[in-house]
């Protein structure tokens, strides 16, 4: 069996039925899975709805079972729930990309096939490879290459690798999908420049991060002009002039005795979804990735599912004002981690953000994080309080990875020994378990850690 065999079998069987329920992942690869599933189905004349949860675990799969559904579409989840999705008899087809536990008859699937699903193809790009199998769906690449690069796919080489760079080049040839390289601060479109400046947190520009006056006192200095009142855009700018920040960006970063690898981050390839206007949000795959974050980790997948199936009006107004309030999260997420510190274990360090921070964005944080906390030899592990119990989310590096860190297979381990449930990818994982347990779970944590990493 091959990726692509696997592929069809699951679309055959899914267009023997006449409605499906799509249950997906409250992030920017979850909801543009579910957008490309439901492309396909509805072309496919199979109707249809959807349905956004947090984590797939025991409550939600009950729930899920108790509406009797025809035929349930995992996507972006549900490789971590086999055996229970298998027990409660559900009638499923599962396309995910985390680390598979059990098996079920049609399960789409990367790791069955030695693709690696933290770095070459995401829940929207399996879903993606399932809806080519489905019909004529190959203009769904560019939501495809959003979920990507929302997973952080792009990051550890510099540009998309593997499956996710076919998937790019099917949305070139089809005229859907540019790339080339460019400046990676987020905001290119829509911002402008000294806010890329001063916003940047990956990585942290020494004595300019944080200052709106530092940022364009920067500017200034290399000969940047304004128009008149009016700081331009980045992508206003002239190729020179683009050239010019990101030499002094990076002769900064060395005068500062940055890491080699932090500088690398400045540049690296960008990805455009052609059919959008210039200068809004949609127009960058990183920032579209952004905006559905702001949508569906605050409880309105609905609206960052409008935007994915191509609403530019009202859902798109939506999303833009709750970027704004995203985007504020996370700088008090950021401040609150820097003055609260990490508490070092003997193989991890942790951070318990309490009741500060969301539990649907502490994830994000911790990986931003990574760029201010210095010891860069211990995976970071964060505690936010959730309805019942507590979120754990963890973040390691590639170094790590090498050295043998499997933060999916940790964490899952850590939380079962805790009555909690957990998974995800070797270098991102996250976890739910009982209050009363953290204490517990850091112990058998720091211990597989341990087992895991070579030193
Ligand atoms: O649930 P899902 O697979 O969609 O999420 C993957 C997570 O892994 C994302 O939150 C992403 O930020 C994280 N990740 C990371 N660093 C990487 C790759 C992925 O933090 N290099
Ligand atoms: O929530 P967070 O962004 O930290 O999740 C990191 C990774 O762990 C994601 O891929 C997510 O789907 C996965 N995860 C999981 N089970 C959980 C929580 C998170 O598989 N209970
Ligand atoms: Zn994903």
């Amino acid at each position: 069996m091959t990726l692509q065999s696997s592929a069809e079998q699951c679309a055959a069987y899914i267009k023997k039925h006449t409605s499906a329920l799509v249950v997906s992942h409250i992030d920017a690869d979850g909801l543009t899975s579910a957008a490309i599933m439901g492309k396909a189905l509805g072309r496919a004349g199979v109707e249809y709805k959807t349905r956004f949860v947090k984590q797939l675990d025991q409550k939600s799969l009950t729930e899920i079972a108790d509406l009797n559904p025809e035929l349930v579409i995992f996507t972006d989840l549900g490789s971590g729930m086999l055996e229970a999705i298998s027990s409660l008899k559900l009638n499923a087809v599962i396309s995910d990309h985390h680390q598979p536990k059990g098996t079920h008859e049609y399960h789409l699937n990367p790791h069955l096939f030695g693709i690696n699903g933290a770095t070459e193809i995401s829940g929207s790009g399996i879903t993606y490879f399932l809806a080519s199998a489905m019909g004529d769906n190959e203009d769904l690449a560019s939501l495809a290459i959003v979920g990507a690069v929302g997973d952080l796919q792009h990051v550890k080489h510099g540009q998309l690798v593997g499956t996710n760079r076919s998937i790019l080049e099917e949305g070139v040839r089809k005229g859907v999908l540019c790339y080339e390289k460019d400046l990676l601060l987020f905001g290119k479109q829509t911002r402008p420049i000294f806010k890329l400046l001063q916003y940047s947190s990956d990585p942290y520009l020494p004595g300019i991060t944080g200052s709106e006056d530092a940022s364009i006192e920067f500017l200034k200095r290399i000969g940047i002009r304004q128009h008149g009142e009016k700081w331009r855009r980045w992508i206003d700018l002239e190729p020179s002039e683009k050239q010019q920040i990101v030499s002094a960006l990076i002769q900064l970063c060395l005068n500062s005795g940055g890491h080699a690898c932090d500088i690398q981050r400045l540049v690296g390839e960008v990805y455009t979804l052609l059919p959008e206007r210039e200068g809004t949000e949609v127009r960058d795959a990183s920032e579209y990735s952004t905006l559905l974050n702001a949508t569906a980790r605050y409880d309105h997948a609905d609206i960052g599912l409008g935007v994915c199936m191509g609403d530019r009006g009202r859902s798109f107004e939506e999303a833009c004002t709750l970027l704004n309030d995203h985007r504020k999260n996370l700088v008090e997420g950021l401040t609150l981690v820097k003055e609260i510190g990490l508490v070092k274990m003997e193989n991890l360090q942790y951070f318990d953000s309490g009741n500060k921070i969301r539990e649907t964005i502490v994830g994000i944080v911790a990986g931003m994080c990574s760029s201010f906390v210095n010891n860069k030899e211990f995976p970071i592990i964060a505690f936010a309080d959730a309805d019942g119990g507590v979120k754990v989310s963890s973040r390691g590096n590639y170094d790590l990875v090498r050295k043998g860190l499997n933060l999916g297979a940790a964490i899952g381990e850590a939380a079962k020994a805790v009555g909690g449930t957990g998974g995800g990818h070797d270098i991102a994982a996250g976890a739910f378990i009982p209050r009363e347990a953290k204490e517990e779970f850091l112990r058998v944590l720091d211990r597989v850690i341990g087992g895991q990493v070579r030193r």
